[in-house]
Order: structure tokens, then C-alpha cells, then sequence
């Protein structure tokens, strides 16, 4: 038997006040000892990785319990939704390493039910068609403190309401013309049992309906009834559908013929700083292509941060030390980015690749020769075994590992220091050779023949150890470099400013002209890597054999904790 805390979704170890209430329920055996989730999208956008928070839990829910998970669409706005959103939020929850086997569920699979439940509703007197415009609708709603003002049309009556509806789903009435609302109280404290509405006019192909209906459900109409439809037993959802629950039971109870209701848990958000989740602002920066797309590396979508190297073990490992309550808080980036090297530096190759190069002669060296030396995997795994790395005569450094005119605490290379290229050999600065302009162009240094391997020959010692790439025998590639997209932690928070005021202009980089070691020949997108000393990469979907890409996942340390330090 698989041990559950070995699981590979580990979005279970760590009990939450959830998993109690779940608990509980199954010590009573509510619903004969069912569990069963959803997980409820509106293909409206990409997912993001607030909503790997609520994946996480709703198919993890299930998963400890020994329940099931339905995935289902909440797809009741045609004008919003589209089949592009439909798929990539399947790819996504799959790649996150979750399965909601047959179980795929839309809303609109319901409409029919959901048409002879309002009708019922009706023909009890419990709903009405209002005609009147929507903002005098929204003014008689009241406020918290005030009750609202019943609609001259709340008495018509239950034959006209019937009519009227039959003729709103005909086609007779443009949008906006008339509502279908539920007539309940418009004294209640809680403002979403003031006659809320169930269903509008949208003149809209529906993405799987077609042209079938042009009246829709509300959201709040439909989402509870589903849960319902779908037997489910557990609805779990964020902090902002704690005020709707009474509506949604106020439903149930109308629709239900027996004692089973699903039980709806909030929880908070998932928020971080320096990102911004609002699936409206992440289609506004795709809109008007102030990033490359739902998919651009710097977006908190799953699918960009897939595309940056982000690993599923690592967002699932997020959410786990993040955990579930009902505080509502927002949770440092870093702790994002310290997962992902947690998870990373267990499972990637390294290798050597320079991305700001240098040209290095070790004049005394024979021209034409390589010499293969052998480099370690990945030292966290010795499973992963050795690789060769090509060396020559002339080599590409980093240009920043190399000072003319060093201060005292640099200890890299300097005209007259000796360092250890990695895996190969100690080699000293002899002259820096200059263009007209004073621009170093190329470094001429000797080298060591006793120190192969870096290893010291005579116990003499070097303070620094540089990574290096032949300049004859390696991979051309670009690599992409990303900051934050946002330059302060919490880019809507500013009333008076528009979020995208706050965009980083720096966060992405292109270097073209990089060299990576011949090991990353023939890498496909998704396969990652540890460039050493530079960080985390991966390849990127635009790599081609000829012209190879590499994102960077992140830096090896926290470069911002370093910048918040000094
Ligand atoms: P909107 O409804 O404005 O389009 P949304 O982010 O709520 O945006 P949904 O598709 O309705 O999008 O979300 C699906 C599920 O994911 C919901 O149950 C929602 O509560 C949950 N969810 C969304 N954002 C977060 C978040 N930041 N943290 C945790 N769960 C989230
Ligand atoms: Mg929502």
C-alpha cells in the first residue's frame, strides 16, 4: 500500500481545519460516508496560481479521504467564456498532477434543470420577471443598514411571470430588457436575499450551448444547484462566497426532497506580493500586449510560470506550507521561489553555460586540442552520475568574473590572479587585451597542467572557482532573463494609481548570444537545468535546434532578501 505521506501529490500531509470538518462528517456518516469535491473554473481566463490553492485542496480533500473530485466549468456567462479557457484549464489542473477521471462537468450541462427549477419557483410564487433597468434594480437593492425597495412588479402575477419567462427564453426580448428574480426579502440583513436575480438576457453564442439559449443563469442560481446536481458534499471555496451561502441554501432548500445538501467551506485567498491575480487586469496585460501573452514566463498564470520552469512539486509544496485557513493575508514571493529551488536543486542537471561572455586564450595551451573532463550531475544526487565536459584553448567567461582594476575583496579573476576553472584547471591573468574604445575584448591567461581537474597541485589555494564554456565546442542559445513584473509588493492596492503604472520596465531580459556546454544539445521544452552559479533555467517553447532558449527559472539565491539586507 502506498504510504499517503509519500504521496506524490503532498497536498495532503498537514491537517487543516478543513480536513476536521471533513472528519467529523464521516465519524456522523453524513451522506453515507461520501466525499466528494469540485473544483469549479469559469473558463474566463487562465488559471493562476491563486486557483492552484483551491486545486490543491479540492482534489487533496478528496484524494485523503478516499473521495472523488469533479472538475467542473462554471460556464454561465457566454459574452466572457470561450473553449481556449475550457482546455488550458484541463492542461493545467493535469499538469499539477491531478485527475478528475470521468468526471467533467459544465454548468451548461444543467440548463435545463436548471429552467424547470425556476419555472417551479414561479408556479409557487417564489420568483418574478422584473422589467425594470438594472441601476434602478441596483438602487432599490438598499444598503447593509438600510432595507430595499420592493419592484412594482415583485406581485405580478404567477401566469404573467410563466408568459413572460417562456417569451424571454423565445427570443422575444432584447438583453437587458427584463430579469427573472427570486422573491425573498428585500428586508434581509444580508443584501443577497434581497430578490436576487436568476436569470438575464444574453443574446450570445454559448460555447457549448450554441445558439440554444439566450437567457442565462446567474452565477449565484447555478452554482449551488450544480454542487446539488453533482451530489457533491463538500464545496469549497474562498472567503467572498461565505455571504452567498444563505443564499445558496435558500435555493437548496426550495429544489431538495431529501436530507442531502452540499456543504459549503470558505477559506481565504491565496494572494502574493508582487502579483497580481484579478483574471480581468491579467487579460487586460495580454489585451494590450504589455506581456507576450496568458503564457508570458512573468505571469502568475500556471501556464507562465510552467513556461518559467516552475515545477508542479514546487507550487503543490507552496501551498502546503502556506496552508488553509480563513485568515486572509498575502504570502511573500519568496517563499514561491524558495520552493522552486527546494525542488529544483533535487532534480536538475547541471551545467556550465555563460550568458554575458568573455573570451579567454590560455596562450599556453596547445591550439586544437580538447580534452574531455568529467563534471558531477548534480551533487544532491549521485545517482545522476558524471558528464564530460569539453575544454580548449580558448574559452568564454563571465564578463563580470573578471576585474581590471579589482577591489580588495574581489576574488575572481585580475590581472595576476590565479582561479580554478571548474572541473579543469587553475589559471592566472597574464594581459587583457582592448579595442579602441577601451572595451575588454579578450583575456590572455596560462594555465596550470598539474592542476587538472581543478584539483590543487602543491596545496596552493585560489578564493574563487569560475564557470566556463568552451569557445569552440558548445551550443549557441539566448537566455531570458526575468525580474518581477510588478516593483512593489502590491501592485492593486494603490487606489489612486492604475496597476499597470506599477509594471516592472525591467523584468525581462534577452541575452542573445549565450554559450551554453554541448550537454544541452538536442534539450526539448520543459527540460531543466542548473546553469552553475547563474540559476535555475529551462527551455523555453520558442527554442528551435539551430537557436536553443533558456528561461530563467531563478536565481540560485534570494538576490532581494540580499538587496533588502544592505
Ligand atoms: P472571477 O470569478 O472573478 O472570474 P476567480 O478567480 O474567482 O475569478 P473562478 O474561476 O471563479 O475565478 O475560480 C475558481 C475557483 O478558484 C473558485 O472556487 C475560487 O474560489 C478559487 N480561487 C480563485 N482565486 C483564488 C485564490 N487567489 N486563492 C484560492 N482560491 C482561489
Ligand atoms: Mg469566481
Amino acid at each position: 500500500m502506498a504510504d499517503h505521506s509519500e504521496d506524490k501529490k503532498n497536498t495532503v500531509k498537514t491537517r487543516n481545519f478543513i480536513h476536521e470538518i471533513v472528519e467529523n462528517d464521516l465519524l456522523e456518516k453524513k451522506n453515507n460516508g461520501r466525499i466528494h469535491t469540485r473544483f469549479p473554473p469559469e473558463p474566463n481566463g487562465y488559471l493562476h496560481i491563486g486557483h492552484a490553492k483551491a486545486i490543491c485542496l479540492d482534489f487533496g480533500t478528496a484524494d485523503k479521504f478516499g473521495g472523488k473530485c469533479n472538475l467542473r466549468f462554471d460556464d454561465t456567462n457566454p459574452s466572457k467564456e470561450d473553449q481556449e479557457y475550457v482546455d488550458s484549464i484541463q492542461e493545467d489542473i493535469r499538469w499539477l498532477g491531478f485527475d478528475w477521471e470521468d468526471r467533467l462537468y459544465y454548468a451548461s450541462d444543467f440548463f435545463d434543470k436548471l429552467y424547470e427549477f425556476a419555472v417551479q419557483l414561479i408556479k409557487e410564487g417564489k420568483a418574478y420577471i422584473d422589467e425594470q433597468p438594472a441601476d434602478i434594480i441596483s438602487q432599490q437593492r438598499g444598503t447593509p443598514t438600510r432595507p430595499g425597495t420592493e419592484s412594482p412588479h415583485r406581485n405580478r402575477p404567477v401566469d404573467e411571470n410563466l408568459d413572460l419567462f417562456s417569451r424571454m427564453k423565445a427570443g422575444e426580448f432584447p438583453n437587458g430588457a427584463m430579469v427573472l428574480r427570486a422573491k425573498i426579502d428585500m428586508a434581509s440583513p444580508n443584501m443577497h436575499l434581497r430578490d436576487p436575480l436568476m436569470y438575464r438576457i444574453i443574446h450570445a453564442e454559448h460555447h457549448r450551448t450554441g445558439n440554444k439559449w439566450c437567457i442565462y443563469p446567474m452565477y449565484d442560481f447555478a452554482h449551488g444547484q450544480c454542487d446539488y446536481f453533482e451530489g457533491i458534499t463538500h464545496s469549497l471555496c474562498t472567503l467572498e462566497f461565505e455571504i452567498h451561502r444563505p443564499l445558496y441554501e435558500w435555493f437548496i432548500d426550495q429544489l431538495a426532497d431529501c436530507d442531502y445538501r452540499p456543504r459549503q467551506i470558505e477559506f481565504s485567498r491565496l494572494n502574493l506580493t508582487y502579483t497580481m491575480m484579478s483574471k480581468r487586469k491579467l487579460l487586460q496585460l495580454v489585451e494590450e500586449k504589455l506581456v507576450s501573452g496568458w503564457d508570458d514566463p512573468r505571469m502568475p498564470t500556471l501556464s507562465g510560470l510552467r513556461r518559467r520552469g516552475v515545477t508542479p512539486a514546487s507550487i503543490r509544496n507552496l501551498v502546503e506550507k502556506v496552508g488553509i485557513t480563513k485568515t486572509e493575508g498575502i504570502v511573500d514571493v519568496a517563499l514561491l521561489e524558495h520552493a522552486v529551488r527546494e525542488d529544483l536543486n533535487k532534480t536538475a542537471q547541471r551545467v556550465m553555460g555563460v550568458i554575458d561572455p568573455l573570451k579567454v586564450i590560455i596562450t599556453n595551451y596547445p591550439e586544437g586540442e580538447t580534452e574531455m573532463m568529467e563534471a558531477v550531475n548534480n551533487p544532491e544526487d549521485e545517482g545522476m552520475g558524471t558528464r564530460e565536459v569539453p575544454f580548449t584553448r580558448e574559452i568564454f567567461i563571465e564578463r563580470e568574473d573578471f576585474m581590471e582594476d579589482p577591489p580588495r575583496k574581489f576574488f575572481r579573476l585580475s590581472p595576476g590572479t590565479e582561479v580554478r576553472l571548474r572541473y579543469a584547471y587553475f589559471v592566472k591573468c597574464t594581459d587583457v587585451v582592448k579595442d579602441e574604445n577601451g572595451e575588454i575584448v579578450e583575456l590572455h591567461c596560462t594555465y596550470d597542467p598539474a592542476s587538472r581537474g581543478g584539483n590543487s597541485p602543491d596545496g596552493r589555494k585560489v578564493k574563487a572557482t569560475l564557470h566556463w564554456v568552451s569557445a569552440t565546442e558548445n551550443i549557441e542559445a539566448e537566455v531570458r532573463l526575468y525580474d518581477r513584473l510588478f516593483n512593489v509588493e502590491d501592485p492593486s492596492g494603490d487606489k489612486d494609481k492604475d496597476f499597470r503604472e506599477h509594471l516592472n520596465p525591467d523584468s525581462l531580459q534577452v541575452k542573445p548570444v549565450c554559450y551554453i556546454e554541448p550537454f544541452v544539445k538536442g534539450a526539448k521544452p520543459l527540460d531543466h537545468f542548473q546553469f552553475e552559479r547563474l540559476g535555475y533555467f529551462v527551455v523555453d517553447k520558442d527554442s528551435t535546434e539551430e537557436k536553443p532558449v533558456f528561461n530563467r527559472t531563478v536565481t540560485l539565491r534570494d538576490n532581494w532578501a540580499k538587496l533588502a539586507k544592505l
